[in-house]
């Protein structure tokens, strides 16, 4: 499993942190073009097999990595040859570094599909932000990767275009609905992605598949060019193979923007500098609610192992109580399938997107979303706008809005004891194929850890914290108050240095075979 590989150029190419890579490319030692090629034929290699990318860009990645490789000798040569990486602004590390893009944010002339038949010839006139803005820093895209369908779903099974597979065991899911974003990182298939969580989506593919996953507060990071599922709820964030790369990136992507009003005004938020403070003196909030019934043993095991270990490491432990938090599941799908009932109205054949032709419009816009949207989109839609129905509204929608405060309130009654909570991010580890998909009540229970931090806005980040007897990854999840990112990824960055003799080492055998 370690993989003899990660010692070879190729491997050292593939697995490097950000930090890594870019100070080789800044020496001089490598060139972008080369990163950039090493990656598209690992993609080659093995995505046959994992089927993590939707759409490969290799002709505009090539010519990103040329424009990288201009951008380092420019400087080289300004500084006389020798650049100090030491001294390169952060989002200057990602100059030349490949990535992969979630298929929900729209890139400028590229496809984006969003994991729907609806969309499977939408090419974008223009870029999301949080894209545009590692286009700015330098960061070199391969290619759109695949989710669940509107990034509805657990699994990735979901897709209209086939499953992504779990690269640690390739008859199990990645988890989802940013499959692709993590199985990509995990397969050395890119540096980093981006992903959206809505309910958990960046969180617990990081989970199954051993990579470090932050969904930032709600307004950290701009929603411009994100298709919407739920409003609300949604965020973008990175997932890495460590949390210093996750770290790196999020800086890149954050802080207020224009186009979007529910961005959070204010500079942006810096995580770098206390990324190594350790825990020493940080109270680690358990809450028995995320240890109860349905947490499997080696999921109880790990995530307990980790808390015990930071503890060694100077943390404190405080019980809290999240009494609401039963209530997460049922809230989370009232809320999100309203707003997404209410978001994918527009697609109806008539602006973009799928055309049906029919003998007049209403024949042509139920044509339409008949064939363009999969089962489980149609599942949400339904279900949405019988909550959002006149005698039904104050039932289920109105009241769902209050619990979701209830649930906010535990948060912060957590957050006066406690530094930030410890939880597990999913029930199990990641489950085979084809398990879940007739029984969607068991697949939404997958989500039951993380659903609670996205009613509330906060920040959270899935990091490693061991394996399961069959050798599956398993996350913990690390929750703060509203944009305590730097904390959160503090204590993730303390949780990967203390399980690193366990964690670190290990590779997918498929990747490095
Ligand atoms: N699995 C959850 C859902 O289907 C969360 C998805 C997400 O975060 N996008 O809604």
């Amino acid at each position: 499993m370690t993989g003899a590989v990660a010692m070879t150029e190729e491997g050292a190419l593939l697995f490097g942190s950000i930090e890594q890579l870019s100070e080789r490319l800044w020496r001089g030692e490598i060139s972008a073009r080369e990163l950039a090629e090493a990656h598209l034929r690992q993609i080659e290699r093995i995505d046959g097999e994992i089927h993590a990318y939707l759409t490969v860009v290799a002709e505009r990645a090539l010519a990103q990595a040329e424009e990288a490789d201009r951008r380092i000798a420019r400087r080289r040569q300004e500084e006389g040859g020798a650049v100090d990486v030491r001294r390169l602004e952060p989002s200057e590390r990602l100059v030349g570094i490949p990535w992969a893009c979630k298929d929900v944010l729209c890139t400028e002339g590229v496809r984006t599909t969003c994991g729907s038949r609806m969309l499977e010839h939408f090419v974008p006139p223009y870029s999301a932000t949080a894209v545009r803005r590692l286009d700015e820093a330098g960061a070199v895209m391969l290619g759109k990767v695949n989710m669940d369908e509107f990034a509805m779903g657990s699994s990735n099974e979901n897709s209209a275009f086939g499953p992504t597979r779990n690269p640690w065991d390739l008859a199990r899911v990645p988890g989802g609905s940013s499959g692709g974003s993590a199985a990509a990182v995990a397969a050395g298939e890119a540096v980093f992605s981006l992903g959206s969580d809505t309910g958990g989506s960046v969180r617990l593919p990081a989970s199954y598949c051993g990579v470090v996953g932050l969904k930032p507060t709600y307004g950290a990071v701009s929603r411009y060019g994100l298709v919407a599922y739920a409003s609300s709820l949604d965020q973008v964030g990175p997932i890495a193979r460590s949390v210093r790369d996750c770290a790196i990136v999020f800086e890149a992507i954050a802080g207020p923007d224009p186009m979007d009003a529910t961005s959070a005004p204010g500079p942006v938020p810096e995580v770098l500098p206390t990324l190594e403070l350790g825990v020493k003196g940080v109270r680690l909030g358990i809450a028995p609610e995320y240890f109860g019934e349905g947490l499997s043993a080696p999921v109880r095991e790990a995530v307990m192992g980790a808390v015990a270990r930071l503890e060694r490491e100077g943390a404190t432990t405080v019980e809290v109580r999240m009494p609401h938090l039963e209530y997460a599941l049922p809230v989370y799908y009232i809320i999100s399938s309203s707003e997404a009932s209410s978001n994918l109205a527009r697609y109806d054949g008539v602006r973009y997107g799928l055309r049906e032709p029919g003998d007049d419009v209403v024949a042509m816009f139920s044509r339409t979303r008949r064939a363009g949207f999969g089962d489980e989109v149609k599942r949400r839609i339904m279900l949405g706008t019988y909550a959002l129905s006149t005698g039904y509204y104050d039932a289920f929608y109105v009241k769902a809005q209050k619990v979701r405060t209830l649930i906010r309130r535990d948060f912060e009654q957590a957050f006066e004891r406690a530094d930030v909570l410890v939880t597990p991010v999913s029930p199990s580890v990641a489950f085979r194929l084809g398990e879940r998909v007739d029984d969607p009540l068991r697949m939404y229970l997958t989500d039951i850890y993380t659903l609670s931090v996205n009613l509330a806005g906060l920040p959270a980040v899935s990091v490693p914290c061991g394996f399961s007897p069959e050798g599956l990854p398993i996350g913990v999840q690390i929750i703060g108050p509203a944009f305590a990112e730097a904390r959160v990824l503090q204590v993730a960055r303390a949780v990967e240095a203390a399980v690193a003799d366990q964690v670190a080492h290990r590779r997918p055998a498929v990747a490095v075979r």
